[in-house]
C-alpha cells in the first residue's frame, strides 16, 4: 500500500465531456494507415497464441536499428520491459535512482519489487548527472533516466550520458528510456544504443506507444548485453504481446513517409507553442525547452496551474495537472494538431489575460 497508484491522463472532462485529449503524449495524427491494415489482417487468428519469441518483431527491429536480435526484448509496452528489470536485478535492500522529476512508472517498478526509490535532484527540471552519481552507494543496483525525460522534456546530450555512464559502478544497470527518442530535433542521440551493444550494463528502451502511434497496442522493447537480456526473459510473462499488436508495430516501422510527417509536425508545433507560452512570459508561465512531444508549461504568476487546468477543462482541452509528481505549478500538455495547439495556446493567452 505504499504505491502511489498511477495516475492515466484523462480524455473527459469532469462533467463527463468528450474534449481534445492532450494528456497522455499520444500521437495526434493518429496512426499508420499500414499498421492499421496489417492490425485489421490479423483478425483471421484470434484463435492462436503468439510466437512467444517475438522472432519477426525482433528481426524487423534488429535490421531497422543494426542490432543483434538476440540481444532485443520486448513487452506489454516499455512499462513492461522497466518492470522486467527491476524484477531481474533488484529486491528488497537494494536501491533503485530515478531524478526528482522522473516517469512515475520508476518509482511503481522499484516498490513492486521491494527496492527503494532514491531521488537524485533536478538542475532547473533537468537531469543532474552529477546528483545521480552522488546519490549512488554500495546498495544501488538501478538508474533509470528518461532521455528526453517525461513530464519535463529536457534532453541530456550524448556527453551527460556518457558521463553518467563512465561514473557508475560496472555492477549498477544504467536504464535509459527512450520513449521520446524519435522526436529529437535534428540528428541528435544520446549514445544511448552504442552503449548498450558494447557495455554490459546497459539496458535501452523504446517504445510504439508515442511517434508510432499504437499506444493502444502495447508494444515496447529493449536493447542490452546478451546476459542482461537472459535474465530478463527468465521472469517475462511469454505471452506478453498480442499477434495483432505485433503485426502493425512491423507495419508501422515500414512506413517511414508517416513517422517523418509526425516528426516534422512535432518540431514545428512544439517551437510554436513554445513562442506563444514566451509571450505569456510577464504573466509568470514558462515553457521548459522540451526535445519531446510535450512542453512543461511552469505557473509562476497570478494565474495558477490548478485554476489553468480547469479553465483549460472549460475550453475543451484536457492537459496533464502533476500535483501528485511535485508540479502542482506546472501543466504539462502534448502538441497535439494544429486546430489543438492552436486552440489550447488561445485558451491559455485568455486565462493569462483575465488573471
Ligand atoms: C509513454 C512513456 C513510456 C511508454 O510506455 P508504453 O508502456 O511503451 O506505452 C515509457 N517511458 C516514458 C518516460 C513514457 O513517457
Amino acid at each position: 500500500m505504499a504505491i502511489a497508484p498511477y495516475i492515466p491522463g484523462r480524455s473527459t472532462t469532469d462533467d463527463g465531456r468528450k474534449v481534445a485529449k492532450l494528456s497522455s503524449n499520444e500521437n495526434p495524427l493518429g496512426t499508420s494507415p499500414a499498421a492499421r491494415a496489417a492490425f485489421a489482417a490479423a483478425a483471421h487468428n484470434l484463435e492462436r497464441y503468439p510466437d512467444a519469441s517475438g522472432a519477426e518483431l525482433r528481426e524487423t527491429l534488429a535490421e531497422m536499428h543494426q542490432l543483434d536480435p538476440a540481444r532485443i526484448i520486448y513487452g506489454n509496452g516499455s512499462d513492461e520491459v522497466l518492470h522486467l528489470a527491476a524484477g531481474a536485478f533488484a529486491g528488497p535492500g537494494d536501491e533503485i535512482i530515478h531524478v526528482r522529476y522522473g516517469f512515475a512508472v520508476y518509482e511503481i517498478a522499484t516498490r513492486r519489487v521491494g527496492a527503494t526509490p532514491v531521488i537524485a535532484p533536478d538542475t532547473d527540471y533537468a537531469t543532474d548527472v552529477d546528483a545521480i552519481l552522488a546519490a549512488v552507494t554500495p546498495n544501488t543496483k538501478m538508474v533509470f533516466v528518461a532521455n528526453p525525460n517525461n513530464p519535463t522534456g529536457t534532453y541530456s546530450t550524448k556527453a551527460e550520458i556518457a558521463r553518467l555512464h563512465a561514473g557508475l559502478p560496472a555492477d549498477v544497470l544504467l536504464v535509459l528510456d527512450h520513449a521520446y527518442a524519435e522526436y529529437i530535433e535534428g540528428d541528435a542521440e544520446d549514445g544511448g544504443m552504442a552503449l548498450a551493444e558494447s557495455a554490459s550494463n546497459v539496458l535501452v528502451t523504446r517504445t510504439f506507444s508515442k511517434m508510432y502511434g499504437l499506444a493502444a497496442e502495447r508494444i515496447g522493447w529493449g536493447y542490452a548485453s546478451a546476459e542482461i537480456i537472459a535474465a530478463m526473459h527468465r521472469i517475462r510473462l511469454p505471452f506478453s504481446i498480442t499477434i495483432a499488436g505485433t503485426a502493425a508495430a512491423i507495419a508501422a516501422l515500414g512506413d517511414r513517409d508517416f513517422v517523418a510527417h509526425t516528426r516534422d509536425h512535432n518540431a514545428h508545433w512544439r517551437a510554436w507553442f513554445a513562442d506563444e507560452i514566451a509571450k505569456l512570459g510577464n504573466a509568470g508561465l514558462r515553457a521548459v525547452p522540451s526535445q519531446a512531444n510535450f512542453v512543461l508549461v511552469l505557473f509562476k504568476g497570478k494565474l495558477t496551474a490548478e485554476v489553468a487546468y480547469k479553465g483549460l477543462m472549460d475550453a475543451g482541452y484536457i492537459v496533464r495537472w502533476l500535483p501528485g509528481q511535485g508540479l502542482p505549478h506546472g501543466l504539462r500538455i502534448t502538441i497535439g494538431t494544429e486546430d489543438e495547439t492552436r486552440g489550447v495556446a488561445a485558451a491559455l493567452r485568455d486565462l493569462a489575460e483575465r488573471g
